[in-house]
């Protein structure tokens, strides 16, 4: 139950909002996850290179196998990105990407014929990025796949199997087995953070209200709901306050829609500066607010309204200086009279309704 005021920032709520609710989400979602495997394979094929290189340089390789080792250290990755972000489903592009992937892979290996400690590398590599990107529905294909390849390959290569590396093969393999663990863990920790923050977001988004940052409505009732239920169980003591913006109206067709936006936002400011971290303030919506004031009686809450009413006597809009903003408030203390928290807002609600019959500008406590 609180008011952070520091947390409204209307760049970063409309750029989640612009990604949850956009039609391109899913686009949005296949290029993030392209870039997140771009990151791994450029890295990856890379740290390979040295490897099957320094196999492949013993078997007197025609230079068209050179071409094709270089392309594929080198440059597939960055085609592998040009060809997720031009797809109409990044994502699916993605996923044939890294069944290239595992199919490339089984090709080296044929081809240095299968060099245990470079074969472990690239299956490890393959089955890494597999499991990372969809879990063992893919990771049993991509391996079969290598298998596969790698089987078609060594035939017409016919190559011969090396179970002992030599010390050059180790120099040239060990790197990958330490680098590239640590790379894809780096990139999972960094996809955690950014769901996480995500999540975060998306519950901001769903508790405050757009303009003023305080809680929405539906989400208000939900901590009036607790309250009321605190109160009942252990006889505590709450006020909740019901509080509309007096003329309103008047300020929006004199001044414009903006600056009743303005005064709407000096309000709100206001209330949190008057209320305790605690207290939670909601927007209904329009130019009504309600707060809940935990532990609290009555008179106190009636002190901090005629608090909120002198500041906002003194207050000036930068738009509208010479406008005075006025409100009426309605007071309801709980007590065990109500039998829903429906009751307890009906209440304050009466109290509203009283201080606007009798000339606004007011609080009124409920009976
Ligand atoms: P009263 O003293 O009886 O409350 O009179 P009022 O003019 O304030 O009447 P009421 O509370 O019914 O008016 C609410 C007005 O608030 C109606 C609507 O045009 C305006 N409004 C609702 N939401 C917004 C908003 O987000 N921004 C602005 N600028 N105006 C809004
Ligand atoms: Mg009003």
């Amino acid at each position: 139950m609180m008011n952070d005021e520091s947390y409204y920032d209307k760049k970063c709520i409309r750029e989640e909002l612009d990604l949850t609710l956009s039609l391109d989400a899913p686009h949005r979602a296949g290029i993030q996850f392209a870039r997140r495997v771009r990151l791994a394979r450029v890295i990856g094929l890379a740290a390979m290179f040295f490897p099957v290189a320094g196999i492949l340089v013993t078997h007197f390789l025609a230079g068209g196998w050179w071409l094709l080792l270089v392309g594929w250290a080198f440059i597939w990755p960055h085609l592998a990105w040009q060809l997720s972000c031009r797809a109409s489903s990044p994502h699916h592009q993605e996923i044939f990407n890294l069944k290239m992937d595992a199919i490339i892979a089984g090709l080296w290996i044929g081809v240095m014929g299968i060099n245990a400690l470079p074969t472990t590398a690239l299956v490890m590599m393959v089955g890494m990025n597999m499991m990372g990107s969809g879990g063992c529905r893919l990771f049993i294909p991509g391996i079969m796949l290598t298998f596969l390849s790698a089987l078609l390959t060594l035939s017409p290569v016919g190559r011969v199997v090396v179970i002992n590396p030599d010390p050059v093969e180790w120099g040239l393999t060990l790197p990958v087995f330490v680098l590239y663990p640590m790379l894809f863990a780096w990139l999972s920790h960094r996809t955690a953070v950014r769901l996480a923050e995500h999540k975060r977001r998306l519950e901001m988004m769903s508790t405050r209200d757009g303009m003023t940052g305080v809680f929405n409505r539906r989400h208000w009732e939900m901590l009036l709901r607790n309250e009321f239920e605190q109160c009942r169980r252990h006889n505590g003591t709450a006020t909740i306050l019901l509080i509309d913006i007096d003329h309103f109206k008047n300020i929006n067709d004199t001044w414009g829609h903006d600056v009743g936006d303005e005064a709407i936002i000096a309000i709100t400011r206001q209330l949190q500066i008057s209320v305790r971290s605690g207290d939670a303030i909601g927007r209904f919506g329009g130019d009504e607010f309600a707060v809940i004031m935990s532990r609290t009686t009555a008179d106190s809450a009636i002190a901090v309204m005629s608090r909120v009413h002198e500041r906002l006597e003194k207050l000036s809009l930068p738009c509208a200086p010479k406008e005075t903003l006025h409100i009426s408030v309605g007071v309801a203390t709980w007590g065990p009279q109500f039998g829903h928290y429906r009751e307890w807002l009906k209440a304050a609600d009466v109290a509203l309704y009283k201080a606007k019959n009798t000339g606004r500008g007011r609080t009124e406590v409920a009976a």
